[in-house]
């Protein structure tokens, strides 16, 4: 969008300074995984906002304080007496040998003896600086806590929160009448949606409680209808909950101010909260390695500029998710310095929304209109032409107060990117785009700057059938598909389609699947031999996205297929991602981790073609002696997918009908 407004600002040094409090507390790392193991969500999250901070000379122009536990009390008007049981004792002695398997029943929780303790700090970190504002001892405050809390529900931990941080300190201040708080707006940016908070505020008129998110149909974390705009509250409650569900990734500074003009805004200037909580997490911020949005520091603080202007300014943030560390940082820096009313912000950004963004813009109002006539408004057509392509893009030339400090990338992530580029090809398709007149005309520079990373997708099973291998892109439903699959973020075809012979083995293997019923299906041989011949359908598509000049890279079609022929729909991890891209080739293979219930989790690289990788999907060499052990079973396969597969090579004219049927049928009975 290309508007401007000048915000105000105490450049004059008229006004005084803000009183911000900051609550950090080195406890809180004490909660992490239980033998140390990799996580997105562990302690040196807090560390690199503090240090951060520290860096930049902040705390010592806020009001810094140590965090308390939370009393019982306050937690049991959210949870359960049975959750608060779990949290209060699952870090105990007594409780360890079981710890694992109790987190095991619940979806993305991990305990430790650490993590009771901060979870109880956290909550009564987020309690105290909203009762601090809320009282007018400070202006507003930031609360540096984890382990997160908008996930968690009344009676379950889940998705890396263990108590809802920001919902026990609502109900409190709601609870302390002194106070005066009557009406509080919670304001949800993690890239996830709050579903915890949600359904605790459900039926609650004081409580707004706004979400925006990826959701893309259900299918994104927490998955399901729980973060659908047609969520609306209940009883008294009606209209007083708000769902933003983004249809796709890659979402940026444009698509969320968008938002906040169009729907938080108006909403929030007729609620008129008392003050306002931001559920902040900064995973949708640029370079997040499990959000995949694009917001800059500089648009987190356009955001939060925005919200001043309610509540005489009394807002209190309480740290979510955001696992990048050096964009949560950034991000985090960029946010307490608006808090201190430190330099104005010139609110001009050269991208627009994308087109999906006003459309879910445009159905979120129409919902909301029946509780909020403000929305009732159509949105006039010259504002909503403005799209952008379903490329995030961001303009190389804008200058702005971060050029030099947080917009810029982590060192980390320049290497990711940098390195794989210069040695990879690079397609300029990108280029020649549709591209609105309007977008192209405002912002030549950047298209330049733009390219596609291509790699082959190889397969040797049913997606020889080009017509099925479609529907992992386009989405949609071929014959013999159980479901519509959902299709990639970027739908466009294939941009070449060829064979090739490698010499590997194919075999069939596995008791049934659910989508052909009882037989083997497809596996190729991650080791190479020269006895073996096996067919494969080569589909070039598109690798990452990359903005070369701002370090930025989008994975793109590659991981939406390995995500879809794994049936993966938790799409919360980190998979394949460019240092893979460029370590494959002297490494052969890569196994996923993040995909390893998937019986196609091992990415194996077959060479190039015009010097662009050949990848394809199958089981590990450890999966393989799995086969002829016996501990995995080697199976034909059903009569519909052998013939699935002999239409895919008939149809690529490779063999004959009767040649397929013979190869097929050699690869199922020739002992591995
Ligand atoms: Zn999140």
């Amino acid at each position: 969008m290309a508007t401007t407004t000048s915000t105000s600002s105490n450049g004059s040094g008229a006004q005084p300074q803000r009183r911000v409090g900051l609550v950090y507390d080195e406890r809180m790392c004490k909660h992490s995984t239980p033998r140390g193991e990799d996580h997105p969500e562990n302690p040196n999250r807090i560390r690199a906002i503090w240090n951060k901070l520290l860096s930049a000379g902040i705390p010592h122009r806020c009001v810094v304080f140590d965090a308390k536990e939370v009393k019982d009390t306050y937690i049991a008007q959210v949870h359960t007496n049975n959750h608060i049981n779990l949290i209060k004792t699952i870090s105990s002695k007594k409780l360890a040998p079981q710890r694992n398997r109790v987190a095991a029943k619940y979806n993305s929780i991990y305990f430790n003896e650490g993590s009771s303790e901060s979870a109880y700090l956290a909550a009564g970190a987020v309690l105290e600086a909203a009762e601090k504002v809320a009282k007018g001892e400070l202006n507003s405050a930031f609360a540096i806590v984890r382990p997160p809390g908008h996930h968690a529900e009344e009676n379950e931990p889940m998705g890396f929160c263990l108590y809802n941080n920001i919902a026990i300190a609502t109900s409190f201040l709601l609870n302390q009448k002194e106070l005066g708080i009557k009406k509080v707006l919670i304001v949800d940016w993690d890239v996830h949606h709050g579903n915890g908070t949600q359904k605790m505020f459900w039926k609650d008129s004081q409580v707004l409680f706004f979400s925006v998110h990826r959701h893309e149909f259900g299918s994104f974390y927490p998955a399901g209808d729980d973060g659908h705009y047609i969520m609306m509250g209940e009883g008294p409650g009606a209209g007083y909950n708000i769902n933003v569900p983004w249809e796709n990734g890659q979402c940026g500074d444009a698509d969320y101010i968008a938002v906040w003009d169009y729907i938080l805004l108006p909403v929030a200037r007729e609620f008129n909260p008392d003050i306002i909580l931001i559920s902040a997490g900064f995973d949708a911020a640029l370079g997040d390695p499990l959000g995949g949005c694009c917001i800059t520091p500089r648009g987190y603080s356009i955001m939060l500029k925005k919200l001043m202007e309610f509540s005489k300014g009394k807002i209190l943030m309480a740290l979510e998710g955001g696992y990048n560390l050096k964009s949560l940082a950034n991000s985090v820096l960029a946010c307490v310095e608006v808090l201190l009313e430190d330099k104005p912000i010139a609110e001009s950004i050269e991208v627009y929304p994308f087109e999906s963004t006003w459309s879910v813009i445009k159905a979120v109002r129409e919902e909301l209109s029946a509780f909020w006539p403000v929305l009732a408004e159509k949105l006039p057509e010259k504002l909503t032409s403005r799209v952008m392509p379903p490329v995030q893009i961001y303009s190389s030339q804008s200058e702005d107060e971060y050029d030099d400090g947080p917009n810029t990338l982590s060192e980390d992530l320049q290497e990711d990117v940098t390195i794989p580029l210069s040695k990879l090809k690079v397609s300029d398709d990108a280029h020649d785009a549709d591209q609105p007149a309007a977008a192209a005309a405002s912002s030549p520079a950047w298209r330049s700057e733009l390219s596609k990373i291509d790699v082959w997708y190889a397969s040797f099973g049913s997606n020889m059938s080009e017509s099925r291998f479609r529907c992992y892109i386009e989405g949609g439903q071929a014959e013999g598909m159980r479901r519509p699959c959902k299709g990639a973020a970027d739908k466009s075809e294939p941009k070449e389609v060829l064979w090739k012979i490698v010499p590997h083995r194919l075999f069939f293997g596995r008791e049934s699947t659910s989508t052909w019923g009882p037989g083997g299906v497809a596996f190729l041989h991650p080791a190479s031999s020269d006895q073996e011949k096996t067919f494969m359908c080569l589909y070039r598509i598109t690798y990452a996205i990359a903005n070369i000049s701002l370090l930025l890279f989008i994975l793109e079609q590659f991981n939406d297929v390995l995500l879809q022929e794994n049936l993966c729909t938790d799409t919360n991890s980190p998979f394949f991602d460019l240092s893979a891209l460029d370590s494959i080739e002297n490494e052969k293979n890569i196994s996923l981790e993040a995909l390893k219930d998937g019986w196609y989790h091992n990415v194996l690289y077959l060479g190039k073609e015009k010097d662009i990788p050949i990848l394809t999907m199958t089981c590990t060499v450890a999966d393989v002696e799995d086969f002829k052990s016996g501990k995995t079973s080697v199976c034909p396969p059903a009569k519909e997918y052998a013939d699935t597969l002999v239409r895919g090579l008939v149809l690529g004219k490779q063999l004959s009908q009767d040649e397929a049927i013979a190869y097929i049928q050699e690869a199922s009975t020739k002992p591995l």
